[in-house]
């Protein structure tokens, strides 16, 4: 009896992992129609369909999904409309526990092989709404008239996932990457701040359906809605709230001026970007998920906040991380560059007071966290949102002090534009920075591979200090 019910089971029930499903394409079909203002938009309710085809790269005959834990799906079938076999059910997420979603699986007529072609249509609706429980503070997100946003944290589109933190975490940070069609029904008021293809615009009675497409597959779907404003600029736009009109003509020439910063330091990017910048509400987390920015609003209310802005752009000269547990040393990279670029965009004078602060605020996370980790450790020990945005900016300004400014933000052009194809690891910084200059080997020794770097913050009470112990040093190889 166990032989044949083994047997039905790799028959009739084989399940590969989502991370073994190669999602060719996406269309969302979307009608928001936010009709319920103030304190009654929590009931405002969104209709969807969702139509992906995936190609499996094992056999399989089920898929696992998740949805947001208030929206429930109320058909699933195939590209002819045959119905598929459906379970839904909220869930906990296994590894992390706060995190509720509607989990479903659909289970095929037949098994999918290698190569196979899969399409299945979901339709579902009901409500969004936050996620900070997750921890994910950020994620405020519902249906209100003011603002609302199409984001995968949550979750307002089914998203290819076994109910775990490990294969969501696999599927965000995963590059594949699929073509999208998004269709977005809002009221005539609304739109959406996307740097997607505009295919056609229509309207159904008070409503206006948009069609975009993505102009290169992409691996999420974010779509910023409120009652936008808009300024175009060649190939840039950016969406503002209507209080906003000055931050967001500020911002404009800010795009501008920095781009032509960066260009002069690190050279030029392989490609020109085309892109939208969007304003979204403060603390709902500054994102760039190309060709979109999402920026919150403080950034377009003061001047002072220029530097996030340029922080974002930064990441243009990124190279594309390929470690699922990067230590994310581009993050410290993009500080670095913010501060330098606020300095002599903004105000001079203000590079080494920032780091400064960097420099006081690291001083005291060390007096309560005695744990000895390296930056490349930084991805595996989970830290990088305390210290690669700490300890990033810090270990740049050391090896700027050392290699040179000019020479080190060559290298920073030169490398993003040799892995930018490939992508990097965490070794390729380090080794491609000593082959430039051998002289930073010490310093990434201590910093990047050791934790020296923290008994040197620790001791030092400017920032100079902290480079002062490699240019004694140089002086003596010299
Ligand atoms: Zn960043």
């Amino acid at each position: 009896m166990k032989i044949i019910a083994f047997l039905l089971f790799i028959t009739f029930g084989l399940h590969a992992q989502s991370d073994q499903l190669d999602i060719l394409s996406y269309q969302l079909d979307m009608s928001i129609p936010l009709d319920h203002q103030g304190l009654e938009y929590p009931q405002n309710t969104l209709t969807a369909i969702a139509r992906i085809e995936i190609s499996p790269m094992q056999a399989t005959s089920s898929v696992s999904l998740l949805l947001h834990r208030l929206l429930n799906v109320t058909k699933a079938y195939d590209e002819k409309g045959n119905p598929y076999k459906i379970t839904q059910s909220l869930v906990r997420i296994e590894g992390w526990e706060t995190f509720q979603l509607n989990h479903i699986t659909l289970t095929f007529s037949k098994q999918a092989t290698v190569g196979d072609v899969v399409t299945f249509v979901l339709e579902y609706q009901g409500h969004v709404s936050g996620y900070q429980e997750t921890g994910m503070l950020y994620v405020q997100e519902s249906l209100d008239p003011k603002f609302t946003i199409i984001r995968p944290e949550s979750f307002s589109y089914p998203q290819l996932m076994e109910p775990s933190e490990e294969s969501m975490s696999k599927r965000w940070r995963s590059d594949d990457k699929f073509t999208q069609q998004v269709q977005l029904t809002l009221p005539s008021t609304h739109c959406a701040a996307t740097g997607y293809t505009l295919k056609a615009k229509t309207s159904v009675g008070t409503q206006v359906k948009w069609h975009y497409e993505s102009p290169a597959p992409a691996a999420a779907i974010v779509m910023p809605i409120a009652p936008y404003h808009v300024i175009e600029k060649g190939s840039y736009s950016v969406y503002y709230f209507e209080d906003d009109e000055d931050g967001a003509q500020r911002i404009i020439v800010g795009i501008g001026e920095v781009f032509d910063l960066y260009a002069r330091w690190m050279g030029p990017l392989l490609t020109q970007p085309k892109f939208v910048l969007a304003e979204i509400p403060d603390m709902y987390g500054s994102q760039v998920v190309m060709p979109t920015i999402i920026q919150t609003a403080p950034s377009f209310r003061s001047p002072e906040s220029m530097g996030e802005l340029y922080h974002e752009i930064a990441h243009f000269w990124n190279a594309r991380d390929t470690d699922l547990k990067s230590p994310r040393w581009n993050e410290g990279q993009s500080m670095f560059l913010q501060y330098l670029a606020y300095d002599e965009l903004n105000e001079r004078g203000t590079f080494v007071p920032s780091l400064t602060k960097r420099l006081e605020r690291m001083k005291n996370y060390f007096k309560s966290h005695t744990e000895q980790i390296s930056i490349s450790e930084y991805g595996k020990k989970g830290v990088t949102s305390s210290l690669s945005y700490g300890i990033g900016p810090l270990f740049f300004y050391v090896l700027c002090e050392v290699m040179g400014k000019e020479k080190l933000l060559a290298a920073m052009g030169e490398f993003y534009r040799q892995f930018e194809k490939s992508g990097a690891g965490i070794d390729d910084l380090p080794k491609f920075l000593i082959k430039k200059d051998k002289k930073v080997k010490s310093v990434i020794d201590d910093w990047y591979y050791g934790t020296r770097y923290i008994e040197l913050i620790k001791n030092a009470n400017t920032v100079s200090e902290l480079a002062a112990a490699y240019k004694v040093s140089i002086e003596k190889d010299d």
